[in-house]
């Protein structure tokens, strides 16, 4: 089973797949944290992608349709995506792949939250380099201040979190990948928008309500 996760950076994909991963048993697949992880190890990969993040700008499509059909294959096709496809062409070439394997994705989710939300939520972000686990200085504050509760960790702030950096990929987002909502509605996919101006709790159980009711799930 194949579920994607939209929305603009902030919107709260990565926390919400990582329950969706949980409740039906599917492997979470960020793409960010994907080109994060290959960027500490110093790939090739990593190398190239670095300037992009750290710009706010999106990594070449056919650097990441590799990573990620390469990602899927070892998911065996089980996954939820969080931050791909970001572009009409990777879910063109997300939905080829897929069709290759005689496979389709089943549902999307569009989680809906205005700009004037996100640049709280990005600079408030803090990540666990350990674990992945993802809080926020207001809204998801670890038990301890800067500590990360599921593994003792120190808590770091992401590079590209900053002001600045947020208003580029904010622009990135409205010009390059809000477009992927209207190819998929284009193609006769059903899209679950889903308010994600309300608690993160209140967010998860309108979500899974709404993918319970698919048969696919
Ligand atoms: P994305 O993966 O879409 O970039 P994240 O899941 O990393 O977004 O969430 C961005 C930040 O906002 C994190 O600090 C997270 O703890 C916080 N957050 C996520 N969902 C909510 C919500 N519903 N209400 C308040 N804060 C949230
Ligand atoms: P994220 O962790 O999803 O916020 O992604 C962090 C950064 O990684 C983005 O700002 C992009 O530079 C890059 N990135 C992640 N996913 C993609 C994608 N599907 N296509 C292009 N660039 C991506």
């Amino acid at each position: 089973m194949v579920i994607v996760l939209l929305g603009p950076p902030g919107a709260g994909k990565g926390t919400q797949c990582k329950r969706v991963a949980d409740k039906y048993k599917l492997v979470h697949l960020s793409s960010g944290d994907i080109l994060r992880s290959n960027r500490k190890d110093g790939t090739e990969l990593g190398k190239k992608a670095a300037e992009y993040m750290d710009s706010g700008k999106l990594v070449p499509d056919q650097l990441i349709i590799e990573m990620m059909a390469g990602a899927i294959e070892s998911a065996k096709g089980n996954c939820v995506l969080d931050g791909f496809p970001r572009t009409v062409v990777q879910a063109k070439e997300l939905d080829k792949a897929l069709a290759a394997k005689n496979k389709k994705i089943d549902a999307i989710v569009n989680l809906a939250v205005d700009d004037s939300v996100i640049e709280n939520r990005m600079t408030g972000r803090r990540s666990c380099p350990a674990c992945g686990a993802v809080y926020h200085i207001e809204t998801l504050k670890p038990k301890k201040d800067g500590i990360c509760d599921k593994c003792g960790e120190k808590l770091v702030q992401r590079a590209d979190d900053n002001p600045e950096v947020v208003r580029n990929r904010l622009k990135t987002y409205h010009e390059q990948t809000a477009p992927v909502a209207g190819y998929y509605a284009d193609n006769g996919n059903k899209i679950i928008d889903i308010d994600s101006e309300r608690s993160v709790d209140e967010v998860t159980k309108a979500v899974i309500e709404k993918l319970d009711t698919l048969s696919a799930v």
